[in-house]
């Protein structure tokens, strides 16, 4: 099959290699679309080294079910799905504790495990979701969309029931906007890219005014300059949550914790089933996640989509084979 891989930080190329087989419990997925996120482009910048070089990055990813391993039923064979690509363990503790996010011996697809890249992905049958009837854009968005509305989970709905501040709106940035706007929260953005702060603006949030206060802050970024941003912007007493995996000290000192009675917590991916269900059942209905996409690139661009997904817009995604 085709693969784009990556040979070394920076450089995708396409290449034929083996297909993958589905193993017990597994399907084998068609691929046809991939969506690009921060962590994706941190293995393709060599940020984050790949397990080895040649290596298929991707995990945003649809399809259809082309085959299926031991143990599962041919039924599915022709289904549409979007993979959840966190597979966990079940077995460690985390997992038996229903912290998927954890898992000791989670396997990712497109970071320790070849990515969706490619013509043909096998993966667990429990994590291939049937797709919602909607458009290409929104499938490629429902993993993003996911890592957003688990954040907002972990928050709980008293924090989300007041004025938000989100710090950074790229594709993450934008999905949190959007499931915050869902949920009924009065939404406020922040971005030093002014294309990208008006495309949340488009989504519903609003200015930050002088010297405002939020009692909830989400960082979508991590980065020295956003976290200084978002506390400047953090009441007493509120909570700052990050989503960014950022690995730079942060410029932040406990006496200004204190001070300030800040709560900082952090949020990883989503937990297994329950936070893909809920996504799945919130685009079926329409939430539309798809409309922050501008940047759809065919598997031979592949280079191209990676070099380009850090001016982008919005969400950027590679077509793999048309649908
Ligand atoms: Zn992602
Ligand atoms: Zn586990």
């Amino acid at each position: 099959m085709k693969a784009a891989v990556l040979v070394e930080p920076g450089r995708i190329e396409i290449r034929e290699v083996a297909d993958p087989e589905p193993g017990p419990g597994e399907v084998l997925i068609s691929v046809e679309g991939v969506g690009i996120c921060g962590s994706d482009h941190s293995v393709f910048s060599g940020k984050w080294a790949a397990p080895e070089y040649p290596w298929i990055m991707g995990h945003e990813a649809f399809g259809v079910i082309e085959a299926v391993g031991e143990g599962v039923s041919d039924a599915r064979i022709g289904e549409r799905v979007v993979i959840e690509p966190n597979v966990a363990c079940f077995e460690c503790e985390q997992c038996r504790m229903g912290r998927t996010s954890a898992c000791t011996g989670r396997q990712s697809v497109g970071m320790n495990r070849p990515g969706a890249l490619a013509e043909r992905l096998a993966i667990s049958e429990r994590f291939a979701w049937k797709a919602p009837d909607v458009g290409e854009d929104d499938l490629v968005c429902v993993e993003p969309t996911t890592v957003a509305m688990a954040g907002l989970r972990r928050l709980g709905d008293r924090a989300l029931d007041r004025r938000v501040l989100v710090v950074g709106v790229g594709a993450l940035g934008l999905m949190v906007v959007m499931a915050l706007k869902e949920h009924g929260s009065d939404v406020a953005a922040l971005d030093i890219n002014a294309e990208r702060l008006a495309m949340a603006q488009e989504l519903g949030a609003g200015p930050v005014f002088e010297d405002e206060r939020f009692d909830t802050v989400i960082d979508t970024v991590g980065s020295p300059g956003s976290v200084t941003e978002g506390f400047e912007h953090l009441a007493v007493g509120g909570t700052l949550m990050f989503l960014g995996l950022d690995n730079r000290p942060m410029p932040l000192d406990a006496q200004s914790v204190v001070r300030r009675q800040a709560k900082i917590t952090g949020s990883l991916t989503y937990d297994h089933p329950g936070d893909f269900e809920h996504a799945l059942e919130l685009i079926g209905e329409g939430l539309n996640p798809g409309r922050v996409v501008t940047d759809r690139h065919p598997l031979g661009e592949a280079q191209r989509a990676f070099e380009s997904v850090g001016s982008a817009r919005g969400k950027t995604w590679i077509r793999v084979r048309e649908g």
